[in-house]
């Protein structure tokens, strides 16, 4: 895998990945609609270190786009130190600020953190330890979240949810200290040249991130899908999501518009590369690493 943070140029913005971590998953896990039998024997499917298709690796990572005086982080990651049920995510101690800082960002730097939606693995970078609890990593930046994912957290079912306490360290703390900015479900522009589109289903606040500078433009797609067998697939879900109808109809309007319109897709958990080019390939799409 490709862990290093290669610059990736949209009109005027630079894009660096920051990643964090990667696992490997059985593909039927995963993907509990995954059937081998109808795998092409296409590379560019699933991993090429596995040419059975029976395991699919994963790569959880941050995007940060610096575009004139904005420095913008797209989701969080895990962070670390926090107490999780996950042994995958359980009190890590990555070099992720490293990384960060390596990419040309230090934390006063961020300008904006810009979230799809409010899992365990996009915000866990928003808080560091301090004053006896969690505290904002990134002082000087506003946090955009989904208004639907921190509506659902304050009710009684969200404070019900296995993973509440990822709202509870690392959203709650940023909204405590007057950071954050809610984005309605409907999405817009909410900074110049970053648009949020409407992408529900892999949980019900999911949004995704459409950037444009000087008309090119860029997908961050959130987990809209896992894995680029989806791409082929786009009727696959990923034992993540929570409504499989709106994550089908989700998955199916970004592949059609980021074919359609030539816009690199860059993913919260694809391997490799983690960015690919979506084309059509007769009544199926196909997805290449880029
Ligand atoms: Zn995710």
């Amino acid at each position: 895998m490709n862990n290093g943070s290669a610059f990736q140029q949209i009109g005027q913005a630079t894009v660096a990945r920051i990643f964090e971590i990667s696992a490997t998953f059985p593909a039927s896990k995963l993907l509990p609609d995954f059937d081998p039998a109808l795998v092409r024997p296409d590379p560019a499917d699933r991993s090429p270190s596995d040419p059975e298709g029976s395991q699919l690796n994963v790569s959880i990572h941050s995007w940060l786009v610096r575009i004139g005086n904005l420095t913008v982080l797209i989701d969080a990651g895990i962070g670390n130190g926090k107490r999780r049920s996950s042994k995958l995510f359980d009190h890590l101690a990555t070099p992720w600020l490293d990384r960060l800082a390596a990419a040309g960002a230090r934390p006063e730097d961020v300008t904006h953190v810009l979230l799809t939606h409010l899992h365990t693995d996009h915000v866990g970078w928003n808080t560091i330890p301090g004053n006896g609890g969690w505290v904002p990593t990134f002082p000087n930046a506003r946090t955009y979240l989904p208004r639907r994912g921190y509506e659902l957290f304050m009710s009684l079912e969200g404070r019900a949810r296995p993973n509440y306490d990822m709202f509870a360290d690392s959203v709650l703390p940023v909204i405590a200290a007057g950071r954050a900015e809610f984005v309605s479900p409907e999405g817009g522009e909410v900074l110049a040249g970053f648009t949020y589109l409407p992408t529900p289903g892999h949980s019900p606040d999911h949004m995704s991130i459409l950037l444009n500078s000087d008309g090119q433009e860029a997908l961050f797609a959130g987990d809209v899908l896992h894995n680029p067998v989806q791409v082929t697939h786009p009727d696959w879900c990923s034992m993540y999501c929570e409504s499989h109808e709106e994550a089908r109809r989700s998955r199916q309007r970004m592949l059609e518009l980021a074919a359609d319109r030539n816009i690199p897709w860059f993913s919260s958990h694809c391997a490799e590369t983690s960015i690919g080019t979506v084309s059509r390939d007769g009544d199926h799409f196909a997805w290449t690493f880029r």
